[in-house]
């Protein structure tokens, strides 16, 4: 399979997906699902298996996306932590979070017994450790969130990685596995129960009604259905996610271990940017997978530099010099922290998937429980916590929205008038404001430099 990335990840290697054939009978569909991630492909499955009818379609194939570039642990918290969501959100809204968290790795779980999908899937404890005083008081406020709604988490006093640590808590029943194997297999059962999907099939029109979505392939055909979900990372074109969402780029190295790790895990330590890790177990050897140095995307990119950094605190750190692989890869930070799933805002019959920051594993599976609901006319909690159309103040997340000062600048400036950008002077730096503006609301980021409203 190919990738949007330079360098060869550690999923690449695995075999195509089989062309699933182009001659439908029908073109017309309930739903046109769009991007073959870990979003499209569950969601394509969960609407077959919900009888609605679904076209899936990629540019390129399954895994062309970050799904082929993640580090693929599926973890029941988040980049944004606990403590965070529960100033910004609410308790309760919290506690709705982890209740449909718990359903979201259940479900991968049963996608994975139900069709059988040998994606070296495991189950394994999380290490989340501070190594200086402020890092301790940060951990000690995500533990106390974690008590307070209920998330298995202990304190402990070792970490199965040859690091050193000041404190370190356990988070417990946390899973990982092969993300390719595992969209192949669900997409290998959509197949036989006769799902559409088109492969290296680019949109290059698309006409929305209001009544019907009509669009055309990179191959001239048309295909017409009620409603299209983008599950694409990122919706296309000019909308409102070009200014709450920021990229960043993440680096990763995999090395392979002489003996088997004494116990699967994962770990992660509390800089900002913080580094990661996690072993892994297949057929083929036993693996380390770390990864770390994360910047926004286009500032101060000097990839060359993020990998030797990254190479160099695993061999000096942890002491593995079995070098296998080294990629990067594109996530992107919602305003508030948390993603935006359902329908598009000001947009008939258009639904998106995107914000998941590094927890796309999680959170790309959970559309399948937000969105079908919607296309079926229902709410859910999740879908009104995670409404595309939400407000919520931004001041005290970590995960704010920006798009890069110089990007920023131009895009804000593209949709305002000078004189209307002026409003952004009024807040202070390093904070966020919700501003109104031609009697919308518009959540916006002043960066600690003030060199640009976000
Ligand atoms: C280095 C790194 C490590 C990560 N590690 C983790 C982790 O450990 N755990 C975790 O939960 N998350 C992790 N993430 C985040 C996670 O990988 C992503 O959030 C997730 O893979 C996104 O999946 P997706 O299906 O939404 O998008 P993608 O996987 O990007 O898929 C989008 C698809 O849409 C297709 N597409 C795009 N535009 C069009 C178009 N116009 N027409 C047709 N097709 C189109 C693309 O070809 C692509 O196949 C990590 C991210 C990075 C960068």
């Amino acid at each position: 399979m190919i990738r949007d990335g330079n360098n060869k990840s550690f999923w690449q290697s695995t075999e195509k997906i089989e062309d699933f054939g182009t001659d439908f009978k029908e073109l017309t569909f309930h739903t046109i699902v769009v991007g073959a991630g870990i979003t499209g492909v569950t969601l394509a499955k969960e609407l077959q298996n919900r009888g609605i009818s679904c076209l899936l379609i990629d540019k390129k194939n399954p895994g062309f996306g970050t799904t082929g570039g993640t580090t693929a642990h599926i973890n029941n918290f988040y980049d944004t932590s606990y403590d965070e969501i529960i100033a910004n959100f609410g308790n309760d809204a919290g506690r709705e979070l982890v209740v449909g968290t718990h359903k979201t790795l259940d479900y991968i779980v049963q996608n994975i017994r139900k069709y059988a999908v040998a994606c070296e899937f495991d189950t394994c404890d999380f290490f989340l450790f501070s190594t200086n005083g402020k890092q301790t008081k940060k951990l000690d406020e995500i533990y106390r969130a974690h008590k307070q709604l209920g998330i298995k988490t202990v304190e402990d006093s070792s970490i199965p990685f040859d690091l050193s640590f000041e404190k370190v808590i356990k988070i417990e029943a946390q899973g990982q596995f092969h993300p390719i194997k595992y969209i192949n297999g669900l997409l290998q059962a959509y197949k036989i129960e006769g799902g559409a999907f088109l492969l290296n099939q680019a949109i290059e029109s698309f006409n929305n009604d209001g009544e019907n979505i009509t669009i055309k392939t990179s191959d001239a055909r048309i295909f017409t259905a009620k409603n299209l979900v983008w599950a694409t990372h990122v919706p296309p074109g000019k909308n409102r996610f070009n200014l709450l969402l920021t990229a960043y780029r993440s680096y990763v190295m995999v090395f392979k271990l002489t003996d088997p790790p004494t116990a699967l895990a994962q770990a992660a330590d509390l800089y900002d940017p913080y580094h990661y890790f996690r072993y892994h177990v297949s057929s083929n050897g036993n693996y380390l997978i770390a990864g770390g140095f994360d910047h926004k995307t286009g500032v101060g990119e000097n990839s060359e530099k993020c990998f030797t950094e990254l190479d160099n605190y695993v061999r000096r750190y942890l002491g593995f010099s079995d070098f296998v692989a080294k990629w990067s890869s594109q996530y992107y930070v919602s305003a508030d922290g948390l993603p935006y799933i359902g329908r598009m805002p000001s947009e008939k019959n258009i639904y998106v998937s995107t914000g998941y920051g590094g927890n796309g594993m999680t959170f790309g599976t959970m559309a399948s429980l937000v969105i079908p609901d919607l296309l079926e006319g229902k709410e859910n909690e999740l879908s009104k916590m995670l409404s595309p159309g939400r407000i919520k103040p931004i001041a005290s997340v970590k995960s704010v929205l920006s798009v890069g000062i110089n990007a920023s600048k131009h895009l804000i400036k593209d949709k305002l008038k000078a004189k209307q950008v002026e409003i952004f002077d009024t807040i202070p730096l390093n904070e966020g404001r919700i501003v109104t503006f031609e009697n919308k609301n518009l959540a916006v980021f002043r960066d600690k430099d003030g060199g640009g409203a976000h």
